[in-house]
């Protein structure tokens, strides 16, 4: 893989954090040498020719190159080494998980893959040419390390148009239609077909358990419930849920899911509905909840839609304010980068002024320890969330 071609950086402003961030953008290329290929490793230059380590180049992408080594050009070696260095990281957070995210990505210096493991499961996704290029070297990793485990790709995920990949769904190795993972008690079968992202929203795992274990009685709201996750988690304790989402799937998936934990339909009951209506319903009806969980898809995915998708979070926060009865609790999350903390909280702010309640913070929350954040590169912490008690003014 050791190569002769080069990409040159221009100066930019961002030169600072040439050393510690990935991403190269397109603007930010300067002299390329060599025949250079969509997704072929280049060594990288600095604008008076100075080597700073090798990256993927794909001009097709506006992040037109990441780095892979800020070293020598990376082997087959090297990627074993940062796959183990991955899978230790992980033994630190939560030592007896069956299901969690062992590389993500940029967090762990291997840009553009990602795998999940759920039980004898693992699922991979090649989201970068310069990766899927990669695919053969990483799947014999994958075989050597964890031998007679399934391997899933899938590589699916939308952000793959923009490297000019289309969708790949394969079984490389073995084949199972779904599994069964326990998480803090609770069962949740994993669908890994139909399933979202590689089949479960593992980056909420440490919020679910929180949540399940913080106590909580009475009546809980899961809106944007998905395979049933925070719902099913504080049902296992008692409460009475309602879960919804827009997708028939997930809420077929969720109802599975109930029954596996030996829920009956009197407790925990899941239906198919658009969040924005089905709030209005329920204040109409007069329905008062003691935890409503807000766990909305990313509304925003590029920054100039920021404005429309805090006017999304407003409304929903306005709605669940008025569901939550005084002292009781709401979890918000936003699982966009651009909608960040100070953001998010300062919607939620307005939205209990313009409802006339308060609240305290009882609560940070955030991604899962499995998906690592790496302050030197931001993006990489996008889930952030907070569990607020609701008090009138
Ligand atoms: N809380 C879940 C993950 C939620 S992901 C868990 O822990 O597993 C966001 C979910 O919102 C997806 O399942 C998606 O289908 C659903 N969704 C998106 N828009 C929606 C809408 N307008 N109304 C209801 N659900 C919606």
């Amino acid at each position: 893989m050791t190569s002769t071609k080069t990409v040159h950086i221009l100066k930019t402003r961002r030169d600072g954090l040439l050393t510690t961030h990935p991403w190269v953008y397109r603007s930010q290329i300067g002299k390329i040498t060599g025949d250079v290929k969509a997704g072929d490793i280049v060594q990288v230059m600095s604008p008076l020719g100075k080597p700073l380590g090798y990256g993927y180049y794909n001009e097709a992408s506006e992040i037109s190159l990441r780095f892979l080594s800020r070293n020598g050009a990376p082997d087959k070696t090297f990627f074993a080494n940062q796959i183990q260095m991955a899978i230790d990281y992980r033994k630190q957070w939560a030592p007896d998980a069956q299901a969690y995210r062992i590389v993500n990505s940029e967090a762990d210096r291997l840009p553009g893959f990602i795998l999940d493991q759920y039980g004898d499961v693992l699922v991979m996704q090649f989201l970068t040419m310069g990766m899927e290029r990669l695919r053969p070297v990483f799947i014999d990793i994958l075989r050597e390390k964890f031998p007679g485990k399934n391997l899933l790709d899938r590589s699916d995920a939308p952000s793959r148009r923009y490297e000019g990949l289309t969708d790949n769904v394969e079984w490389v190795q073995g084949k199972v239609a779904d599994t069964v993972i326990e998480e803090a008690g609770t069962r949740y079968k994993v669908f890994f077909d139909e399933g979202q992202k590689t089949g479960f929203y593992l980056d909420q795992r440490d919020n679910r358990v929180f949540l399940a274990e913080a106590g909580i009685k009475g009546k809980v709201l899961d809106a944007f419930c998905y395979s049933g996750g925070f719902g099913l988690a504080l049902a296992k304790k008692g409460c009475q849920v309602l879960g919804l989402d827009i997708q028939q799937e997930a809420v077929r998936q969720a109802e599975i899911n109930r029954e596996l934990n030996g829920l009956p339909e009197s407790q925990i009951c899941f239906k198919t509905a658009n969040v924005f209506d089905e709030l209005r319903e329920l204040i109409k009806a007069g329905e008062v909840y003691d935890l409503v969980i807000l766990d909305p898809p990313s509304f925003v995915k590029k920054k100039d839609a920021v404005d429309a998708a805090i006017s999304g979070y407003k409304e929903i926060l306005l709605r669940g304010l008025k569901l939550v009865r005084e002292g009781g609790l709401l979890a918000v999350f936003s699982c966009s980068y651009h909608v960040d903390e100070f953001l998010l909280l300062q919607t939620a702010m307005s939205a209990a002024f313009d409802t006339r309640k308060s609240f305290k913070i009882v609560k940070f929350m955030k991604q899962s320890g499995d998906h690592p954040v790496d302050p030197f590169i931001p993006e990489s912490y996008y889930l952030k969330g907070f569990l607020f008690k609701i008090m009138a003014t």
